[in-house]
């Protein structure tokens, strides 16, 4: 289903225009056309219908512009149909079929300065192909730039490992090299406690133990309960 140079209405597979109208979120189907005026002219009145607007002011028509007739020529992979429309700036529109089997509306400028040359799918084949073409020297990159960090940044290896040493095999009890203390927390609720520092780690494992019993325990049963 591909848009066409007027809202609402969309040119189907088969090359049959089909209306539409979203009143309050809900889509109103408005049926199949054999040319953009017809469905044009059934999504205007659904717009008359619904919406309830005045009729816009007579516009000034279409100024005519000489151009080449362009059915049956093909450009890149479009193959022009027939002449779609002719423009408010007075440019042929033409309706084209592309090698994918897609309609599409193309302007007759962008077709003879070959600007566009297919529905759309030749330029997602090329970024498709692109991503897949560079897919490995990609992850080569990463790997490289991630060797790079470490190697530039030392302090982030050597980081963890001293959090790895700090670490007394208790859950909330760190030695603090600082102050050269076991020091205990707790996390009630997202908020650490602060439970003190202690010369000896089992001093600080006791505070923590019993700040569990406090502070946790109590919570455990009342999910217990429910
Ligand atoms: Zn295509």
């Amino acid at each position: 289903m591909a848009k066409t140079s007027v809202k609402g209405v969309t040119i189907t597979k088969h090359g049959k225009y089909k209306a539409g109208i979203t009143i309050q979120n809900q889509l109103i189907h408005l049926g199949y056309y054999d040319t953009l005026e017809e469905a044009a002219k059934a999504r205007k009145e659904a717009e008359k219908k619904y919406r309830n607007r005045p009729a816009p002011r007579n516009r000034p028509a279409p100024r005519r512009v000489n151009y080449t007739d362009l059915s049956g020529r093909r450009f890149g992979r479009l193959e022009v149909i027939r002449l779609e429309r002719i423009g408010e700036n007075g440019q042929p529109y033409w309706l084209c079929k592309c090698d994918c089997n897609n309609y599409c509306s193309v302007a007759g400028n962008n077709l003879m300065s070959k600007q566009t040359r297919s529905c759309g799918c030749l330029r997602r084949e090329r970024s498709r192909n692109f991503a897949l073409k560079n897919r490995e020297s990609l992850n080569e990159a990463i790997r490289e730039g991630v060797k790079k960090y470490h190697e530039e940044n030392p302090y982030v290896a050597l980081k963890r490992k001293k959090r790895a040493d700090n670490k007394s095999g208790v859950v909330g009890v760190r030695f603090n090299k600082k102050i050269k203390k076991w020091v205990a927390n707790i996390t009630v609720n997202g908020k650490q406690i602060y439970l003190g520092s202690y010369e000896d780690k089992a001093d600080a494992v006791q505070a923590r133990k019993a700040a569990e019993e406090k502070y946790h325990k109590p919570l455990l049963e009342d999910n217990d309960n429910e």
